[in-house]
């Protein structure tokens, strides 16, 4: 099923074979998970290749980073929503694909430790998400914190109570004790609207108790290019904005020109010096999508069609990969020319990329969770009813996807919730205290396994008796 060839210096297999078509599944986030979980092990052979052996649930990250709940919480594990992955002609491989060779149907793999090898696909999903945007701005990588995997809240939470814990000690200037106290929140979409919400509250209910002269010391700066929230309705967006305000969220209308170790610029000149930045401006291609030799959207994601099969152009099936310089963040990436330019590639046959490294450039979908799970969930019902009536050729349906509202929390027991769009009608938009609680019971609801369900309603409550834990170790 697998050969390990360049650390043996020859190819070895692995001679459990059951005779079942093996699904080879890259990823394991919204899209991965969902298609894992819902693939029917008893038709496919299953091998699922990732640098984590969970999944993230991404909508709790903000809260983990100042303990609202605990990391862990928010790591639903694979194998318990895919139990099959237990059983020996099932693989979970803790390791990262780095190339597609689509004529031998083979995944060139590294694992964490630098072993090379490679595994055979009959199908193969390509689910392997997005980075964080820096736009080439110096120092981002450098001194900037991401929030995207639970081990950035382990470390948002670190430099958190560090700068808390360095800023009182005696003999420590004024400046650099509010400048340890500074955070800066880049990007005002709902992940950098959350965290900072989180953030007040913390300051608010918890750290103001402990030592109130530090906690009222302490700041919080969003800086945003254009509008917080700037895909929500535009009352939505003016109430979150006088909500942050409220809490105590200083709000920057800004772009950030570089960073500095201590210190953060704009381009309008404006310096500020920071303890902690944490960097949400929106997502871009990783290395191995702009790798690959598929046909990408403007904005370097990889051309699917509408059943959610790569495209490739019809001349060069093995085409070299991109360049990192034609991917255009900010082009448009549902434009005529690029439907036009759709029709002209064909669809790879088994080869499938579903989540935020993919679009549909015909009507290309945004980078959300509930996108990438609904993608998995629909590749997962074609794949399992196509290999159950194998012998009948069905049409697949094109995959539809059903928005089902947006949603953010903006501070203290408040959020704001925007609806689907009923057909002719607005959609419908909720604040306060409601939209809070829709917030949390769908989130509560939507988390992968009854264990982290569990976790996160204990967390919740040990937060409302006792407020977050301050301890740093
Ligand atoms: C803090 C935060 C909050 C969010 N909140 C919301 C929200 O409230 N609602 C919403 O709809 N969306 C939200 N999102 C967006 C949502 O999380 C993403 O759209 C979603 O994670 C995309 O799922 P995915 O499966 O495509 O990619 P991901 O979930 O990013 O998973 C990608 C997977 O691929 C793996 N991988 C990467 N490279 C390789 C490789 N070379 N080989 C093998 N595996 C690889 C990764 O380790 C990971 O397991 C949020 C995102 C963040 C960061």
């Amino acid at each position: 099923m697998f050969s390990v060839p360049s650390q043996l210096g020859r190819a070895f297999e692995i001679p459990l074979h059951t005779g079942r078509k093996r699904l080879v599944i890259l990823g394991s986030g919204w899209a991965a998970a969902r298609l894992a979980h819902d693939i029917d092990c008893k038709l496919f052979d299953l091998t699922v290749i990732s640098p984590r052996n969970h999944m993230v649930f991404t909508p709790l990250l903000a809260s983990a980073c100042v303990g609202t709940v605990e990391a862990r919480s928010t790591a639903v594990p694979l194998i318990e929503l895919q139990k099959a992955l237990r059983q020996p002609q099932n693989y979970y491989f803790n390791s990262k694909a780095t190339s597609i060779d689509i004529r031998a149907k083979t995944v060139e793999c590294c694992d964490l430790t630098g072993i090379n090898f490679t595994c055979r696909y009959d199908s193969l999903a390509v689910a392997t998400g997005s980075q964080g945007s820096t736009f080439g701005i110096s120092g981002v990588t450098d001194y900037a914190h991401f929030l995207r995997e639970v081990q950035h809240t382990s470390a948002i939470r670190g430099t958190l109570l560090n700068n808390w814990n360095k800023a009182n000690i005696p003999g420590r200037s004024r400046g650099d004790r509010l400048r340890l106290l500074h955070t800066v929140v880049v990007g005002g979409g709902p992940t950098g609207v959350e965290f900072a919400g989180e953030l007040t509250d913390f300051i608010n209910s918890d750290l103001k108790k402990n030592d109130y002269a530090r906690a009222r010391d302490m700041r919080v700066t969003l800086v945003e290019a254009n509008e917080v929230l700037g895909s929500f309705d535009v009352r939505l967006r003016e109430y979150a904005a006088r909500k942050l305000h409220k809490h105590g969220v200083h709000l920057i209308q800004g772009v950030v020109k570089s960073i500095g170790p201590e210190e953060l610029t704009l381009s309008s000149g404006e310096v500020l010096p920071y303890g902690l930045c944490v960097w949400s401006t929106g997502v871009g291609p990783t290395d191995f999508t702009t790798s690959l030799p598929f046909a990408k959207s403007a904005k370097g994601r990889l051309a699917v069609d509408d059943t959610l099969r790569v495209l490739v152009h019809p001349q060069d099936a093995d085409s070299g990969p991109s360049t990192p310089s034609e991917v255009k963040m900010t082009a448009d990436e549902h434009s005529d020319a690029a439907s036009k330019e759709a029709e002209n590639l064909i669809s790879l046959p088994d080869v499938y990329a579903l989540g935020d490294c993919s679009a549909n450039i015909g009507a290309p979908l945004p980078a959300l969770a509930q996108v990438a799970e609904q993608q998995g969930k629909y590749l997962a019902k074609q794949l399992n009813e196509q290999e159950a009536n194998r012998n009948i050729a069905v049409k697949r349906p094109p995959f539809q996807y059903r928005h089902l509202g947006s949603m953010a929390t903006v501070g203290g027991t408040s959020a704001v919730l925007e609806g689907p769009a009923a057909k002719g009608h607005k959609s419908l938009s909720i604040t306060g205290f409601t939209s809070w609680l829709a917030w949390r019971s769908a989130y509560l609801t939507k988390l992968g396994t009854m264990r982290n369900r569990l976790y996160v309603a204990i967390n919740w409550l040990t937060t409302l008796m006792f407020g977050r834990d301050i301890s740093r170790w």
